[in-house]
């Protein structure tokens, strides 16, 4: 049976993805939102002709000459009238440029002698910031279905807007699974190791713009496993972890299908992660990801953050591939693209990947190191130091 490509899984689950709909959220706390209507200027950017120096407002025609001061501007302090022939007004970064004038001399530039300044010469225009320079009332300046970052958030509440409407937030119950999980911080007894894929999957999670709801690990057992995957089926997302492997303690995948999810896929070529799987029930959209650390982490990337951002309304769903150099050769799989964690630094302008060594799916504490997800397509042989490859920011 030849498995879906990491491309072809994507499509399979992007197309299950509704738009969770919209609601107003202040632009303050709008940080990682994803914009659902375009977002307009209520003002010209900026609102009136400005001075981007800190000098005097003149008439391009009177410089150079000496020139009589006969006021001053300042930021959010007009002067009190228009220039004439012959006239300056001392003028601040930000102030408005006075009727009449039409450039500003730099302070550097010029010399003051009571009440009369002596300027440089300056063309029209120059240092003036022109009204709707930058943007114009009624403009888009951050399109619908936008992530919203810093220069985002700052464009909108320059051009005056203090909310605008959001995705909603996608609420997602993380369910981990497993007979020998521990939470951290308690003794671990015989056969039990520490629980570490939910706290991982609730950051990943709060980083796509989700209210993730970690619930309580449970052990593979199937009334139990039932009770927990029902509770985890009244979210817009459930994000199992563990079971969804060929042992008879892997209980997920049927226990979801008892209870009425309907799976589009399950197994896919890419290592780590291929035993990922995913499915409909209702309108809740369930990702079974692996129980190793590293595998969970990857098909997280992979799958659960661009359903996540589409959710919410993202014209570019990812996953956000970047260009950069592999830094030694790797070798590669003959059936499955690989995601290799890697650290990346910077040489001769490029973004160069060095593989981690150690890439067994386990292996969450080297992971710690890693700060990038290189893609190996599948093929024979080897993929050679140097060649052009893709990756992730982690
Ligand atoms: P599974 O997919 O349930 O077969 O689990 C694969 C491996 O991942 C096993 O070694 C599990 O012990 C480990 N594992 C499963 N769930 C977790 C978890 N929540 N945290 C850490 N390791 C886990
Ligand atoms: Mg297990």
């Amino acid at each position: 049976m030849t498995l879906p490509t990491i491309d072809e899984a994507l499509a399979l689950v992007l197309a299950e993805v509704p738009f969770l709909g919209a609601e107003e959220v202040p632009v303050a706390a709008a940080a990682g939102r994803v914009l659902a209507e375009d977002a307009r200027a209520v003002v010209d950017l900026p609102p009136f002709a400005s001075s981007a120096m800190d000098g005097y407002a003149v008439r391009a025609a009177d410089t150079p000459g000496r020139l009589r001061l006969v006021g001053h501007s300042a930021a959010g302090a007009p002067a009190a009238r228009g220039l004439g022939a012959g006239e300056a007004i001392g003028i601040s970064t930000g102030a408005v440029v006075p009727e009449g004038a039409d450039a500003v001399v730099p302070v550097e530039v010029t010399e003051l002698d009571g009440d009369v300044v002596e300027v440089g010469a300056v063309v029209r225009m120059e240092n003036v910031r022109p009204r709707g320079g930058d943007v114009g009332a009624g403009d888009v300046v951050v399109e619908r279905g936008a992530l919203l970052g810093p220069p985002q958030l700052g464009a909108l509440a320059a051009v005056g807007l203090a909310s605008v409407a959001c995705g909603r937030r996608p609420r997602v119950a993380v369910l981990p699974t497993g007979s020998e999980l521990r939470p951290p911080g308690e003794a671990l007894g015989p056969g039990e190791i520490y629980e570490s894929n939910s706290t991982l999957l609730a950051a990943q999670l709060r980083s796509a713009g989700a209210d993730p709801v970690v619930l309580a690990p449970v052990a593979d057992a199937e009334a139990a496993t039932r009770e927990a995957l029902a509770a985890g089926l009244r979210h817009d997302v459930l994000v199992s972890s563990g079971g969804v492997s060929m042992g008879e303690h892997d209980l997920v995948r049927r226990t979801l299908g008892e209870l009425g999810s309907r799976e589009v896929f399950w197994r896919v070529a890419v290592k780590p992660g291929k035993p990922v799987s995913f499915g409909v029930a209702g309108a809740t959209l369930v990702f079974g990801l692996p129980g190793n650390p590293v595998s969970s982490l990857v098909a997280f990337e992979l799958f659960v953050r661009p359903a996540l951002r589409l959710l919410q309304g993202a014209a570019s769903p990812g996953p956000r591939f970047r260009p950069g150099l592999l830094a030694r050769s790797v070798r590669r799989d003959e059936g499955r693209d690989q995601l290799l964690r890697a650290r990346s630094r910077l040489d001769a302008g490029a973004v160069a990947l060095e593989p981690l060594t150690g890439q067994e799916s386990h292996m969450i504490g080297r992971a710690a190191s890693a700060d990038a997800l290189v893609l190996v397509p599948r093929g024979e042989g080897e993929l050679a130091s140097g060649s052009p490859v893709a990756y992730l920011e982690l």
